[in-house]
């Protein structure tokens, strides 16, 4: 059987949506490609359907979106069927035709509503990664805060994510804008799922896979910018079945630009200074004049380290300095010299026992 015909079996058996079906409410966020609101079911039968859809109640995401919303609602249903967990609960994309002369189609996707808070969000605040803590496990632990216990929190989030991006990569699927606001903390299963979908590329059947660079972002985008050579012939950027050689994946190794932001994700947890924009971009220059290596970055700014640097400093050094090693094997200037999400999940940076128990959260 042809992967396209069970898809759209499987599509055809779910009850579809319209845009009556919902009513929208506060925007969430705006875009260049489209506008996201949460949404409530505007009757009774809006929310069977939304059942019959897998998702029992409450309210949901929308997302009205320009013709790229038609490659995001492909990737959506992939994510859907191949690994679930990874991302936010999609419910189900369509076309929606626009009011006479007011242009191009408009596509919506609508998604469980998992929580208020993004990765963003939580590390904006003061108390971070305490407040991620609490979140995860339910209640606030009576261990000394310091930096074990936040290296253990941060851990957590770590696993997570690899987790996500690693069903994401097993897939053939590239997120290419892996970044904080694109993390959200689903409060139904207590962990950070991965969202946004728009500049994700299918390797495997060619999906999204030119490169669009403009839709990606400088401050956690990886040096090489394309994800794959220039050399590789351009697939078509419609769903037609060109499986992409696995040669072609070992060669380019494209998940590695993933990799890659989520290291910097990682060095934003660790380094308070380094969570505003401002800093994030200035480290970005730093680290660019060291040539991408993290360990010259350091030895160019611990010497005057202030205690905030110096505190993430002595959080990657904890247990031998086993989390500056995963760290420096995620930020390389070379695709193929970082991790792939599978070794990382096996660093040894995961294997100690979480001294709060965090480990058996997933
Ligand atoms: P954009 O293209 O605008 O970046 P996103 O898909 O990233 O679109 O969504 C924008 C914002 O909407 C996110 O940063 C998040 O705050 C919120 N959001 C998106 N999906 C969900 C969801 N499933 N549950 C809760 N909030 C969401
Ligand atoms: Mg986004």
């Amino acid at each position: 059987f042809d992967m396209f015909v069970l898809a759209f079996a499987e599509r055809l058996f779910r009850p579809t949506f319209r845009k009556d079906d919902f009513v929208l409410g506060k925007k969430l966020g705006e875009g260049a490609f489209g506008v996201v609101c949460k949404a409530s079911l505007a009757n009774p039968e809006a929310a069977e359907k939304v059942k019959a859809n897998g998702v029992m109640q409450g309210d949901v995401v929308v997302k009205k979106a320009t013709e790229y919303g038609a490659v995001e609602i492909w990737m959506n249903e992939r994510v859907r069927r191949a690994c679930a967990s990874s991302c936010a609960d999609f419910l189900y994309g369509f076309r929606e035709s626009k009011a006479k002369g007011k242009g191009a189609e408009e596509y919506w996707l609508i998604w469980r509503f998992e929580g208020e808070d993004t990765l963003y969000d939580l590390m904006q605040s003061k108390e971070f990664p305490y407040n991620v803590e609490t979140k995860i496990l339910g209640d606030v632990q009576d261990l000394p805060k310091g930096i074990s216990r936040e290296n253990k929190i941060i851990q957590t989030v770590m696993r997570q994510l690899l987790f996500a991006l690693d069903g994401l990569h097993s897939t053939g699927i590239v997120h290419r804008d892996i970044k904080p606001q694109n993390v959200i903390f689903s409060e139904g299963s207590r962990t950070f799922k991965i969202i946004d979908l728009g500049a994700a590329a299918d390797l495997r059947v060619g999906i999204n896979y030119i490169p669009k660079e403009f839709l990606l972002d400088p401050r956690y985008a990886a040096p090489e910018q394309y994800i794959m050579s220039t050399q590789t012939p351009s697939a078509p950027s419609v769903p037609v079945a060109t499986t992409l050689s696995p040669v072609l994946w070992q060669l380019n190794l494209p998940d590695r630009f993933d990799i890659y932001s989520l290291g910097l994700i990682f060095l934003q947890m660790a380094f308070p200074s380094l969570r505003t924009d401002s800093n994030l971009i200035q480290f970005n220059r730093q680290l660019k004049r060291c040539d991408y290596d993290l360990e010259a970055w350091r030895n160019l700014v611990e010497p005057r380290a202030n205690a905030e640097l110096r505190r993430g400093f002595d959080i990657m050094d904890l247990d031998d300095g086993i989390g500056w090693e995963l760290l420096t094997s995620m930020v390389r200037y070379k695709a193929r010299q970082r991790i792939s999400a599978k070794a990382a999940l096996a660093h040894p940076y995961f294997n100690r026992e979480g001294l709060l128990g965090l480990s058996v959260m997933q």
